[in-house]
């Protein structure tokens, strides 16, 4: 990875109630001349029919804007969004959504150079606000490919409060995940001549800081959702200023992409995976994992690998396909040979733990 000088950072992060019934209030209070340039929004049918109201909304807000939905995550589709808007002269587009929305819309912006406007609909992981898009491509599996991060984020506290508590727990997984990133980032450098940026590295730990030591339990609480939001952006940032995902995500999360490409049938969630891949990445790194168990366990985070229909065999495969699923990436799994006792140890005990 080229040492890397510039970067971007939004120019606005809004976490307010009911935020999307003046969208355009709040984004005219940073960029004055928006109100009046051509807008697309883009989200997902299931989406439009769910928040009708508040879509409805923000296209009224911007003269009209189209609504438009999405049907995949795809390459084509991002792309396919991006000659709308280079041949019709729009110039700002707004994402409504999860991950799928939210990574296409940003990936057209990218590729269109227009104002992409991020408005999750749920906190399930830091891919918001980050520098990469992954997209599904045609015969293969999904990609990452680096991109712009969003002008402006806006967080609707009231539509995350209704979003499946789940998807709030993987974003806590997802933002304490970092704990074993940055050791792993920090061996990294350590073995070859990249250098870890510091100010990235404290905005990941501060991140990871702000949840992890948060007093607020209430996961639909606004003071909650307020911290998990800026922690997700924090997260962001921290990849767009170190110019690589490393601040967050280590071998933890390439477990997770191990399950992922390995294991598509295993049903759980980005932030739930990377959260079950940094129990055993703390231990291989000589951490104790207690203060990492009892969190997840006061926040009701199943990180059971049972649970989900991993048995051993598959535990101890994943973390043996870890190790190659992203060539040239070092981190503890680099430092560490396979150890199959080791691993059913650890197996059993997450399964007593939960
Ligand atoms: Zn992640």
């Amino acid at each position: 990875m080229n040492q890397h000088t510039r970067f971007n950072l939004p120019i606005c992060l809004a976490v307010e109630d009911d935020a999307l019934f003046h969208t355009d209030e709040i984004v005219k209070c940073y960029i004055p001349d928006i109100i009046g340039q051509k807008t697309i929004v883009v989200s997902e049918q299931f989406l439009i029919d769910l928040y009708n109201e508040k879509i409805s909304e923000i296209s009224r807000d911007f003269g009209n804007a189209e609504i438009i939905s999405i049907s995949n995550a795809s390459f084509d589709e991002a792309v396919a969004i991006a000659k709308k808007i280079c041949i019709e002269d729009i110039k700002v587009i707004i994402g409504v959504g999860g991950g799928r929305v939210l990574d296409t819309a940003k990936y057209a912006a990218h590729i269109s150079k227009a104002v992409y406007i991020c408005i999750p609909t749920s906190l399930s992981n830091d891919s918001l606000a980050s520098p990469f898009s992954v997209l599904e491509t045609e015969g293969k599996a999904r990609k990452t490919i680096p991109c712009k991060i969003p002008t402006a984020i806006i967080v609707d506290t009231n539509m995350i409060a209704s979003a499946p508590v789940g998807q709030t727990l993987s974003g806590i997984g997802d933002t304490i995940a970092k704990h074993t990133a940055l050791y792993d980032w920090k061996l990294s450098a350590s073995k070859t001549s990249s250098k870890v940026d510091d100010f990235a590295y404290a905005l990941s730990r501060m991140s990871y800081d702000s949840v992890y030591h948060c007093d607020e339990k209430d996961l639909k609480s606004r003071v909650f959702i307020r911290i998990l939001s800026r922690a997700l952006v924090m997260g962001g940032l921290a990849m767009e200023i170190a110019g690589s995902s490393r601040p967050c995500s280590g071998s933890e999360h390439l477990f997770a992409h191990a399950i992922e490409e390995y294991y598509p049938q295993i049903k759980i969630s980005h932030g739930i995976a990377v959260a079950m891949g940094s129990i055993p990445a703390c231990i291989f790194q000589g951490q104790s994992p207690d203060g990492l168990i009892n969190f997840f366990r006061h926040y009701g985070l199943d990180f059971n690998p049972a649970d989900y229909g991993i048995d051993k065999d598959m535990f101890e495969d994943m973390w043996l396909k870890a190790r190659e699923v992203r060539k040239g990436r070092i981190t503890i799994l680099s430092e560490l040979k396979n150890d199959r006792t080791q691993l059913d140890e650890i197996y059993d005990m997450m399964n007593r733990m939960v």
